[in-house]
């Protein structure tokens, strides 16, 4: 198994070079030169297998003997170790909560995974490697947990002040050890730009290496099957509808990218919020990225979705085959907050707003498919948005490690938009 690039420049290239570059040179993305199948015995037996085991053995093909079995099994058992519940709200919905994970999101998964990649990749090397992250409140989390206390490698968070939710900055100011938090004067994009400088700053390479976790990686991308293998796990009857609340639609992509390699799923629903990029790809066939316009579900506002090629190379870039699969709605604010406060006194339960986006897509869907039923991912906890309690006027039972979160001190240092005083910071890490 080798990685080629969807631009089809670059070389090809191993799972070990595709982790460690990130990103192919030609700007494309990784993907993979075959898509494993799995035999129809494996999917008849989940409901029997531990999920460390089905994990090892989704991901098992794409390392392709890079990692030893042994520590491959082991990376898999530290990755998916806490709960990944399938919760029926209604006769028809049922939601996979993916937020019982260190930061209370999907990304965990991957951010874990990828982590204990790059440090086995890197073991043998002297220098510290250096994450820099920049976030607008769910990735820096779930990369710094991902990574605290990694042997070998420090991280340096960027995040907007003021800007992020107050239980998202108790996650990113407070893990402490090889974790820095700066807090920069200025919006998400300012962070970027610096944590983007600084990546291509060549004589900063010279004496620091430098790394960028981000989510195009293949270690964070492919690790996100694993929950939908959870899900059927969990699922009785015909195969679901599946509603998946995209941004970056790196979530989606693997939960399509499981279901080629054996796992059945009757249909996917990106669901999207105002920034309907895909949504009206689907209806015209055009592709015309635009600015992210801020909503309600923040983590999904984004304008020209990076991991799109890949669904599309997924489907062998055939629209109609694309078509036939996945269909896309995009949700207005008013509907997600409405959808939030019907759900909750219809059914008791609390809908974040990324989740609402899911759950609104998906009880539309249903309407005009009256046989099926389906699931949506709950891709975050409710306490991590603040937006919840005002329109529902509560976060519900907060889990414990919130509790334990607010008793702890928020470090960070703040620090103007200015990318020499950046550099100074990545220098002394050294
Ligand atoms: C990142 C994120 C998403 C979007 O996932 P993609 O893989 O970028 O499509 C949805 N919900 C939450 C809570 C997120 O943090």
């Amino acid at each position: 198994m080798h990685y080629f690039s969807t631009n089809r420049v670059s070389p090809h290239v191993s799972f070990r070079n595709a982790v460690l570059n990130g990103q192919p040179d030609d700007k494309g993305l990784y993907f993979p030169t075959v898509i494993p199948r799995l035999d129809d015995g494996f999917i008849d037996r989940l409901a029997d297998i531990p999920n460390e085991q089905i994990a090892f053995d989704v991901i098992r093909p794409y390392v392709a003997g890079e990692i030893p079995d042994d520590t491959l099994f082991e990376i898999c058992r530290e990755t998916v170790n806490f709960e990944f519940p399938l919760v029926p709200i209604t006769d028809k919905i049922s939601t996979l909560e993916l937020f019982h994970g260190p930061t209370l999101a999907f990304k965990d998964v991957g951010a874990r995974f990828m982590s204990r990649c790059l440090q086995h990749f890197s073991r043998d090397n002297k220098e510290k490697t250096i994450v820099v992250v920049a976030t607008s409140g769910d990735t820096g989390g779930a990369v710094a947990a991902g990574f605290h206390n990694v042997e070998g490698i420090e991280v340096v968070i960027l995040y907007p002040k003021g800007k992020v939710s107050k239980v998202q900055e108790l996650q990113l100011t407070t893990l402490g050890g090889n974790v820095t938090t700066l807090e920069l004067h200025g919006n998400f994009d300012d962070c970027q730009a610096l944590a983007k400088q600084a990546l291509a700053d060549s004589d900063l390479q010279s004496q620091v290496h430098l790394t960028s976790a981000n989510s195009i990686n293949v270690a964070r991308w492919l690790p996100q099957q694993f929950y939908y293998f959870f899900a059927l796990k969990q699922w009785q009857g015909e195969p679901p509808v599946i509603s998946v609340p995209s941004g970056n639609f790196g979530n989606l992509a693997s939960g399509i990218l499981a279901h080629i390699s054996g796992l059945p799923v009757k249909k996917f629903i990106a669901a999207c919020n105002a920034n309907d990029v895909v949504t009206r790809f689907l209806e015209t066939q055009n592709y015309e990225p635009h600015d992210s316009v801020a909503t309600l579900s923040n983590a999904m506002d984004v304008g020209a979705p990076s991991n799109f090629v890949r669904i599309l190379e997924i489907f062998g870039n055939k629209f109609v085959d694309l078509k036939e699969k996945l269909e896309s709605v995009s949700i207005s604010d008013e509907v997600t907050a409405q959808t939030m406060r019907d759900v909750y006194k219809e059914t008791g339960y609390i809908l974040d707003p990324h989740g609402a986006v899911g759950y609104r897509a998906l009880a539309d869907h249903l309407e005009t498919d009256p046989d099926s039923r389906g699931l949506f991912l709950e891709t975050a906890h409710p306490v991590k948005f603040d937006s919840v309690r005002e329109i529902i006027g509560t976060f519900g039972a907060t889990p414990p490690s919130v509790d334990e979160l607010r008793t702890k001190a928020k470090v960070s240092t703040e620090m103007d938009n200015d990318y020499d005083a950046l550099r100074q910071i990545l220098l002394s890490k050294i």
